[in-house]
């Protein structure tokens, strides 16, 4: 993997859809078997390729969803209105069926289950992907790590992995924070992120946590300008942005 990873020659390969399931109305984890893959570390992405008969292709970024597990890639895609890519692998994409995939691609949105350094993850929408391959590699590893989850969703029905982030896991924390409707009896009223909401679902910035923020570019410049605020160190904020705006 490292190879791979470090010297950046990355080639494509078929990758046949295995596995699918929904995550929410609109979202879809699909996994993929790529004979050859190399691995990856939790935080990277591929990129994912669709040809049509024609010739004509277009080519998308997608993060790992899950740890390494031999020739298995594990993506989940959010619908968006209208788009090119992301309908077809949600929606037209049958079992067995061809995508070229390259990667792994990205070291530094990067965590490694040896890291014991707290960590925080601030997620938008779709963003959860990548930060839930580090909850997963953590939990893989037997980690004891402290990790702090803020999800920023529209409604409740928005949220990913909902069951599993609702089974208990030793020293990980989850708060999900939402935009349009919140659940019935809670305090907070829908809106967005807000420095409140990162400083009781964070680590206080005097524990030197290591923040990986991931989402819409607005939502990643906001949360990424909320913790410098809240005193985190700039060089301990890592992110990563997944597209134009994401409403
Ligand atoms: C490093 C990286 C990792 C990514 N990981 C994921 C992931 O794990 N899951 C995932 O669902 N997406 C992810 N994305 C976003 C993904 O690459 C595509 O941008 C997204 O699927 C839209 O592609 P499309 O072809 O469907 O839309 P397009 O046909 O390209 O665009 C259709 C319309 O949607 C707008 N749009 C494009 N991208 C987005 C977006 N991300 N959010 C909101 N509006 C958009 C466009 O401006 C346009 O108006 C990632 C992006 C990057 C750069």
């Amino acid at each position: 993997m490292a190879r791979a990873a470090v010297s950046g020659r990355l080639t494509w390969r078929v990758g046949r859809l295995a596995e699918t399931r929904a995550e929410t109305a609109t979202a879809r984890t699909l996994v993929f078997d790529v004979p050859g893959w190399p691995g990856h570390l939790a935080g990277q992405h591929v990129d994912v390729r669709l040809t049509a008969e024609d010739g004509y292709s277009a080519q998308r970024s997608y993060s790992l969803a899950a740890p390494a597990d031999g020739d298995r890639v594990e993506l989940t895609v959010q619908l968006v209105p209208d788009g090119e890519v992301s309908s077809y692998l949600t929606e037209g994409l049958s079992l067995g069926d061809p995508v070229e995939i390259r990667g792994p691609i990205g070291g530094w949105f990067v965590w490694r289950p040896a890291e014991t350094t707290p960590v925080v993850l601030v997620a938008g929408g779709s963003g959860i992907v990548p930060l839930m391959a580090m909850i997963r590699a953590r939990r893989q590893a037997g980690s004891r790590t402290p990790f702090r989850l803020v999800h920023s969703v529209r409604t409740p029905a928005d949220r990913y992995y909902a069951a599993e982030l609702r089974r208990p896991d030793p020293g990980l924390d989850v708060t999900h924070i939402y935009t349009r409707a919140a659940p019935d009896g809670r305090p907070r009223p829908p809106g967005r992120l807000t420095v409140a909401d990162l400083n009781s679902g964070g680590w206080p910035a005097e524990f030197m946590p290591d923040c990986f923020v991931c989402g819409p570019t607005g939502f990643v410049e906001t949360a990424a300008d909320i913790l410098l605020s809240l005193g985190h160190d700039a060089r301990r904020i890592k992110t990563e942005r997944f597209g134009p705006s994401g409403g």
